[in-house]
């Protein structure tokens, strides 16, 4: 049987990327264009020609201020997960800002979806070795699982794509970010490299990870599917991250829609909520 991939998205606007962060820049946030809107309404209507549904990572900052748009994701079958709140790196964060940040951020999308967060993902792959001091304190705050370690290609191989990791506050299920492996090197399927690579190139990787029986977890920022955003200057490579091949983003993620199969991160650990339901049926009838 060929493997479903999972397909997740980074609600946030084009001004939180860390490259281009400053203390500066942060406080007028708020004076900056939005185009969250605009973007995640185009990803939203790519996804509903297919009918494909999967993961939102969402930024409580965006969702404090666009919660319409929150409810249109959840209303349309998606899974909503969390951002954290202010895209803050970990190594920047003390253990206590950080545990306010994603309590803060599942509060506020439990308050708009009515519906129960299980995931979370680090901004800008800032969950590593030295910030795993996180993984206790986000089973603390009521996540089931998390999506924001990077790991080797081979590691995705063992048939599941999810593993648990046993910390001190209890079980916490882990869906790493795996790249394909390619020359030798391994590259993660996020929108750059999407962006980098010739969709044929692309195309041939998965298709050998699927001979290899192995699912993919990719993942697009929302302001990748937007190539006439505001131009913001920074360092020549992290210019070069941001705005290479822009335009070529919706057309790629169309046809790999239309080529690969793809499903929400939630649905990796389909076994937990099956004990959920379970569970519920049990309490019910016992009422
Ligand atoms: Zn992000």
């Amino acid at each position: 049987m060929t493997p479903k991939h999972f397909l997740s998205f980074h609600v946030e606007e084009h001004f939180h990327v860390p490259a281009f962060d400053s203390p500066m820049r942060r406080r007028h946030w708020d004076r900056c264009e939005s185009r969250v809107e605009k973007n995640t309404d185009k990803i939203l209507d790519l996804l509903a020609e297919r009918q494909v549904r999967a993961t939102f990572f969402v930024l409580g900052w965006v969702a404090q201020r666009h919660g319409a748009l929150i409810r249109r994701i959840a209303g349309e079958g998606h899974e909503i997960a969390s951002h954290g709140y202010g895209h803050e790196l970990l190594s920047a964060l003390t253990t206590k800002q950080f545990q306010e940040d994603v309590r803060k951020s599942k509060q506020i999308l439990e308050d708009l979806t009515g519906e129960s967060v299980w995931g979370y993902r680090a901004p800008g792959y800032s969950l590593t070795e030295e910030t795993k001091w996180a993984l206790p304190l986000l089973v603390e705050e009521g996540y089931t699982y998390d999506s924001s370690l990077c790991v080797e290609p081979d590691r995705g191989s063992r048939g599941s794509v999810s593993y648990r990791l046993d910390s001190t506050q209890g079980p916490l299920w882990e869906i790493p970010l795996h790249g394909l492996k390619m020359a030798g090197l391994s590259m993660l399927t996020h929108g750059f490299s999407m962006r980098l690579l010739s969709y044929r190139l692309l195309r041939k990787l998965l298709k050998r990870a699927e001979t290899d029986h192995k699912s993919i977890v990719a993942h697009l920022r929302a302001w990748e599917v937007d190539p006439t955003q505001p131009r913001m200057r920074g360092r020549s490579w992290a210019v070069f991250q941001q705005y290479h091949n822009l335009d070529k983003v919706e057309d790629r993620l169309r046809v790999l829609l239309r080529d690969f199969q793809f499903r929400p991160l939630r649905e990796a650990l389909r076994h937990l909520a099956v004990r959920e339901a379970t569970f519920a049926v049990v309490e019910a009838s016992q009422k």
